[in-house]
């Protein structure tokens, strides 16, 4: 599948044709089609597959397709992304900035061990359309007041099966309750493995989710 025949915006290709990619990897041709459509997925993807821009593909578009009418207060997201790790989340950011660079879409990274009062600033001083975030650090930002989940239209949980074993769950959930109930959010959910504890997860988490392994 050539992302030119999934019917993406022409700043998301342009991204994409910048980036060099023309062929879907076989994780983005197996989510990207129900994605797109506003399905929950539980992928079973490791790192180095390209679900980093699966899941980045389609939330731009899906932003970029379906404008606000009203613009949203500082600090309110409508995309959510969760990851384990500072370099993770950083690697997410720097991707998707580089898919939306075309497009007006704001992005914005929060995690653990950078300076909070910089973090705070860039929270609350600009419109945030992607948050990309620890989930540490995500909850003293929301327990102050800073960021509001309440307009997340989707969700993107990555590596979770490394959000369970780091022990992030208690967070994770945390996060989730101020977010729209599943129904009324997309989850995307990304794991490298997916025991009982996982699928247990998954099945809270999302609404009859397409699942989608390679
Ligand atoms: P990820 O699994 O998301 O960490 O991505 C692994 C690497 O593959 C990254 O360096 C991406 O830039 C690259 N990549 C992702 N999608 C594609 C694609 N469709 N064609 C070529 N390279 C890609």
């Amino acid at each position: 599948v050539r992302f030119h025949d999934l019917n993406l915006p022409d700043d998301v290709l342009h991204a994409v044709a910048e980036l060099g990619y023309e062929y879907c990897s076989p994780i983005q041709a197996k989510t990207l089609p129900f994605s797109l459509q506003g399905r929950d997925i539980t992928g079973k993807a490791q790192t180095g597959t390209g679900k980093t821009a699966a899941f980045l593909v389609s939330i731009i578009t899906d932003l970029i397709d379906f404008p606000l009418d009203v613009a949203l207060p500082n600090g309110t997201p409508r995309a959510l992304i969760l990851a384990p790790t500072r370099e993770l989340v950083m690697q997410i950011a720097k991707d998707a900035v580089a898919l939306s660079r075309f497009t007006d879409l704001n992005v914005v990274s929060i995690l653990g061990g950078m300076d909070f009062e910089k973090q705070r600033e860039q929270l609350i001083g600009e419109r945030i359309d992607i948050l990309v975030a620890t989930p540490g650090r995500l909850i003293d930002f929301i327990g102050r007041g800073n960021v509001n989940l309440r307009d997340v239209e989707v969700l993107v949980l990555d590596e979770a099966d490394r959000m369970l074993s780091m022990g992030f769950i208690p967070d994770v959930r945390r996060i989730i309750r101020q977010t729209p109930r599943t129904g009324d959010r997309q989850t995307l959910l990304f794991s490298a493995t997916y025991s009982g504890d996982i699928l247990a997860l998954a099945e809270q988490w999302t609404q009859d989710p397409v699942h989608v392994a390679i």
